[in-house]
C-alpha cells in the first residue's frame, strides 16, 4: 500500500512538474518575452500541456487509483492521503472522457480565435470574430457531450473550473442577486453626482505607485522571498510551486486604482497560493480548489480590507506623505467615497462592486442561449447590447466596448464567467465568519494590522489547498451552503450609506 502510494505521489509529480514549467512558459509569455517568441512559445506551450495529459491518463495511474481506493477505505477523509486519492481519482475520470483530438482541436481553434479577436475588437467588427466563434462554441458542446451531463449543456463546462457546481444552482443565485441589484443600481444612477472620484485621474507618479503598492501587500502578508511582482498588460497571477508564487500588476499614472488594487487583487491570489500546506506540494493538490474560491480571497483583499472605512483610515495618511499634491483636498472621508463610486460603464473589468456582477449574468445568460442554440452567433451583439440596456441601462457605442471585450471565449473558455460572481458572494460569506471569530478584526485593520487575518485563512481556508470542493469548503468554513445573502446584505449596507439612500 505505501508503495502505491509512493508510486502515484511519483507520478502525480513529474506531471505537476510539467504543469508548472507550462506555467512558467506562460508567465514569461506575458511579461518579459519579446513578440518574436511567440510562434515558437505556443508550440512548446502546445508540447508540455499535450505531454502532461498523456502522462496522466495513462492505465498505470488508473490502476494505482483503483487500488488505494480499497486500500484506503477506512483512511481519514481529511488526510493528505484520503484527499490525493478522492482528488485525483476525480481528474482523472474527466481527462479520460476527453479524447486527444478534441483537446488538440481546442488548441488549434483557440489559437486562431484569439488572433482573430485581436483583430476584431481594434476594428470594433465583430464580423472577423464570427466564425470562430462559432466554431468554439461547437467544440464546446462536443467537449460537454464527451464529459456527459444530466440537466443542461453548462453543467460539464462549468465544472471544469466551479467542481460540482451546477448551472441550476448558479441560476437561483442570480437571480437572488438580480433581484436586489436592478433597483439598487437604479436608485444609484439617480444620484450619480453624490460622489465625486476625480482626484483619482489626476497624474500619479509610477514609481511611487509601484512602492506604495508593494509596502501594503508586504504588510499583508505576501513573502518575496517566496514569490516577486513584475509588470503585465493583464494583470494575473501562477505559481510555480508553493514557494515560489508571481504577481503581475499594471500602472495607469492617471488612474491610482489600477494598480493599488489590482496589486491588492492579486495578492490576494497569491497568498492564497502561498498557503497551501508544504505536504501537499507536487501532489497536484498544491493549488487552489477553484476558479470561485481564488476570486473569493483576491475579493476579499481587495474589497473587503482594501475598499474599506478601517483600512483608509490607517493608510489615507500614509498615500497623502506619498502623494501631497495631489490629495491636498480631499479628506479620508471623500477618498473613501470616491474609490467606492459606482457608475453602471461598459466594460466588466472597471466596473464597481454594485455593477460588477451585472456584466457577468448578461454573460452567464448568453453564454448558455449559445450553447443551447436559442441564441445564434450572429446575432450576439445584439442580444449583448439588448441586455446591456436592460441590466444597465446604457448601450455599448460599437462591439469593442460590448460583445468583444472579454478575452475568454476567444480562448475556447465557456463556463468561467459565474466563478467571478461566486468568488464576490464567497468573499462576503467567509469575511462574515472571520469577523465572527474576530471580534476585534475592524480595530485591527484600522491599525494596519492584517497577521490574525491571514492566519485565519491560512487555517481555515488556504492550507487545504484542492483537498475539499468549494461546496465542502464553504460549509466547512462558515457552516452554511453558498448562498447570495450575506453579499446582497453587505452591499446594501454599505451603498446606501456612501449614496444616503
Ligand atoms: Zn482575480
Amino acid at each position: 500500500m505505501e508503495d502505491r502510494l509512493q508510486a502515484l505521489k511519483t507520478r502525480l509529480g513529474e506531471i505537476q512538474d510539467l504543469n508548472r514549467a507550462a506555467a512558467l512558459l506562460g508567465w514569461d509569455q506575458q511579461t518579459y518575452m519579446p513578440p518574436g517568441g511567440a510562434a515558437a512559445r505556443a508550440e512548446q506551450l502546445a508540447t508540455l500541456q499535450k505531454t502532461a495529459h498523456n502522462w496522466f491518463i495513462t492505465d498505470e495511474i488508473g490502476e494505482l487509483i483503483e487500488a488505494l481506493r480499497a486500500d484506503g477505505a477506512d483512511w481519514d477523509y481529511d488526510s493528505d492521503e484520503a484527499s490525493i486519492v478522492r482528488v485525483v481519482a476525480r481528474d482523472y475520470e474527466k481527462a479520460r472522457k476527453v479524447p486527444s483530438e478534441l483537446v488538440a482541436e481546442f488548441a488549434r481553434v483557440s489559437a486562431l480565435a484569439f488572433e482573430a479577436w485581436t483583430k476584431a475588437r481594434e476594428q470594433a467588427d465583430f464580423s472577423m470574430f464570427q466564425p470562430h466563434l462559432e466554431k468554439i462554441v461547437d467544440l464546446n458542446v462536443r467537449l460537454a457531450e464527451a464529459l456527459g451531463y444530466e440537466d443542461r449543456l453548462y453543467d460539464p463546462l462549468l465544472d471544469q473550473f466551479e467542481p460540482e457546481m451546477k448551472t441550476a444552482k448558479v441560476t437561483a443565485i442570480f437571480d437572488d442577486l438580480k433581484a436586489e441589484l436592478l433597483p439598487l443600481v437604479e436608485a444609484i444612477s439617480e444620484r450619480i453626482d453624490a460622489v465625486d472620484d476625480s482626484v483619482l485621474h489626476l497624474d500619479y507618479d509610477e514609481q511611487k505607485q509601484w512602492d506604495l503598492g508593494v509596502e501594503i501587500i508586504k504588510n499583508f502578508g505576501f513573502d518575496f522571498t517566496r514569490g516577486r511582482q513584475d509588470k503585465s498588460v493583464h494583470p494575473f497571477t501562477t505559481a510555480f510551486s508553493i514557494s515560489d508564487v508571481r504577481l503581475t500588476t499594471r500602472i495607469d499614472t492617471h488612474y491610482l486604482p489600477a494598480a493599488l488594487f489590482g496589486s491588492l487583487h492579486e495578492c490576494g491570489h497569491g497568498l492564497y497560493e502561498q498557503g497551501v500546506s508544504l505536504s501537499l506540494d507536487r501532489s497536484s493538490l498544491d493549488d487552489g480548489t477553484s476558479l470561485g474560491i481564488h476570486e473569493s480571497q483576491s475579493r476579499l483583499w481587495e474589497n473587503l480590507v482594501g475598499r474599506s472605512k478601517e483600512f483608509w483610515s490607517h493608510y489615507f495618511p500614509r498615500l497623502q506623505n506619498v502623494f501631497p499634491s495631489q490629495l491636498a483636498n480631499v479628506d479620508v472621508e471623500g477618498f473613501y467615497r470616491a474609490i467606492n463610486r459606482v457608475e453602471p460603464s461598459f466594460i466588466r473589468v472597471e466596473a464597481d462592486e454594485v455593477t460588477y456582477n451585472l456584466h457577468i449574468l448578461l454573460r452567464f445568460e448568453l453564454e448558455n442561449d449559445m450553447l443551447e442554440g436559442k441564441v445564434k452567433i450572429a446575432d450576439l451583439p445584439d442580444a449583448w447590447n439588448e441586455k446591456m440596456e436592460t441590466y444597465l441601462g446604457i448601450l455599448p457605442p460599437d462591439d469593442a466596448q460590448g460583445v468583444l471585450q472579454d478575452i475568454h471565449w476567444s480562448g475556447g473558455m465557456l463556463g468561467y464567467f459565474p466563478t467571478y460572481s461566486l468568488g464576490n458572494l464567497i468573499s462576503v460569506q467567509i469575511f462574515d465568519q472571520v469577523k465572527a471569530d474576530i471580534p476585534s478584526l475592524a480595530d485591527q485593520i484600522a491599525a494596519g494590522k492584517f497577521d490574525e487575518l491571514l492566519n485565519w485563512l491560512r487555517e481555515n481556508v488556504y492550507q487545504h489547498g484542492r483537498k475539499y470542493t468549494p461546496a465542502e469548503l464553504v460549509k466547512r468554513v462558515t457552516g452554511t451552503d453558498l448562498t447570495a445573502a450575506n453579499y446582497i446584505t453587505y452591499i446594501r449596507s454599505k451603498f446606501s450609506d456612501i449614496y444616503d439612500l
